[in-house]
C-alpha cells in the first residue's frame, strides 16, 4: 500500500500560470514525498468561507494565498501566527487536524537575501515603492530583523497608504513616512531602495503600464542595495539601471523561492531541495510566456 498524496494548492484569482505548482511539486519529486500542488481559482471573494471550510472537510493540508486574497482569508482561520497578525495578511494556511492556521511568509522571505547585509539597514534609511500587500510585509521584515532608523514609502496615493498602515499592528520602532513618489529627495540617504510595485514586470508595457522603472538611474548610487520584488523578467529594467550605477542588487526570485522554501516547511515539516527548485525556476522562467507574474 502507497500513503495517500496529501493535497496543497494556491488559493488566489487567475493564478492558472503561478509557478507555486512547479516550486513545490519538484521539491516534493526531488524528496520523494506524497503531496501535490495545484491551483484554485477562485473568482467570488464570497466563496473564500465555502473553501476553506471545505478544506477542512476534505483534509488539504494547506494552501499559499496570493492576490486579491490574503486579507480576505484572515477572518476565517482559527489561528494567525505572530506575523501574519501584525500585517493581517496571510499567504499560508496550514491545516492542523482541522484546525486552520494562518502564517506568513512573505516577511522571513523578503528578509532571507538581506540578513548578509544587515550592518548596512540597522540604524539607516530605507525605502520601499509601493504601498501594497507586498510593501507592508517588506515592512514588516525591516521592523522585525533590521531595525532601521526610518522607513521610508514611496506611493502614487498617499492618503490610501496611511489607511493601509494604519489598519496594521506595526509597533513604533522604524517609523513609516508616507511620502508621493515623485518625491524623491530624500532617497540618496537610503541604505536599500526595494520595488515593491509591479513596474518592470515582463509584458506590462503593452498593458497600459507607461514607466518600466520606479525611479531614474541617476538617482542610484553605488553604496545602495536595490531589490526589485519583481523576477520575471530576472533582469528587470530597476536590476540592469543599479547595476549599472554600481549597487548592489536582489532578484525578487529569492523572496519567491524565500517564501515558499518557509511555506513548505510549514506544510511537510521538511527542509526545501532549494538549489534543485531554483535551477527548475529559472529554467521555466527563461522560457516563460510573457505577460505573467504572481508572487506565488
Ligand atoms: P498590490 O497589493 O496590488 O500593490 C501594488 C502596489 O503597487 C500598490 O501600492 C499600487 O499603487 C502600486 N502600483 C501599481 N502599479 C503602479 C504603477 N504603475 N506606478 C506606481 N505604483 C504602482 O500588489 P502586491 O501584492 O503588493 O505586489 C506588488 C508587486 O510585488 C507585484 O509585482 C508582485 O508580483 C510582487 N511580489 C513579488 C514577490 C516575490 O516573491 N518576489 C512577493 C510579493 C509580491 P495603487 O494602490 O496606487 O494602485
Amino acid at each position: 500500500m502507497t500513503e495517500a498524496v496529501k493535497i496543497l494548492g494556491l488559493i488566489g484569482r487567475a493564478v492558472d500560470y503561478s509557478y507555486s505548482p512547479l516550486i513545490h511539486n519538484s521539491a516534493c519529486e526531488v524528496l520523494g514525498v506524497p503531496y501535490y500542488y495545484t491551483v484554485f481559482n477562485i473568482a467570488d471573494p464570497l466563496l473564500i468561507p465555502d473553501a476553506l471550510r471545505g478544506a477542512k472537510a476534505l483534509g488539504i493540508r494547506g494552501f499559499n494565498v496570493t492576490i486579491p486574497y490574503k486579507k480576505t482569508v484572515v477572518p476565517f482561520l482559527d489561528e494567525l501566527s505572530q506575523e501574519a497578525t501584525s500585517i493581517k495578511a496571510v499567504n499560508t494556511i496550514v491545516n492542523e487536524h482541522g484546525k486552520l492556521i494562518g502564517h506568513n511568509t512573505d516577511i522571513a522571505g523578503f528578509a532571507s537575501p538581506l540578513l548578509p547585509y544587515k550592518e548596512r539597514i540597522t540604524g539607516k534609511t530605507v525605502c520601499i515603492f509601493g504601498g501594497g500587500g507586498a510593501a507592508l510585509a517588506a515592512i514588516e521584515a525591516f521592523k522585525r530583523f533590521f531595525m532601521p532608523n526610518e522607513i521610508l514609502l514611496f506611493v502614487r496615493d498617499p492618503e490610501k497608504a496611511r489607511v493601509i498602515v494604519d489598519e496594521t499592528d506595526f509597533d513604533q520602532a522604524s517609523p513609516v513616512t508616507i511620502l508621493r513618489s515623485d518625491n524623491l529627495e530624500k532617497i540618496k540617504g537610503c541604505s536599500v531602495i526595494v520595488n515593491a510595485t509591479p513596474i518592470g514586470t515582463r509584458g506590462r508595457e503593452q498593458g497600459g503600464m507607461t514607466s518600466i522603472i520606479p525611479l531614474d538611474q541617476k538617482l542610484i548610487s553605488h553604496n545602495q542595495i536595490v531589490y526589485d520584488m519583481v523576477y520575471n523578467p530576472l533582469d528587470t529594467p530597476l536590476l540592469q539601471a543599479a547595476e549599472r550605477a554600481g549597487a548592489k542588487t536582489i532578484s525578487g526570485i529569492e523572496m519567491l523561492i524565500g517564501q515558499a522554501e518557509r511555506s513548505f516547511m510549514l506544510w511537510t515539516g521538511m527542509q526545501m531541495p532549494v538549489a534543485a527548485v531554483r535551477t527548475t525556476l529559472l529554467h521555466e522562467i527563461h522560457n516563460n510566456k510573457p505577460g505573467f507574474q504572481s508572487h506565488t
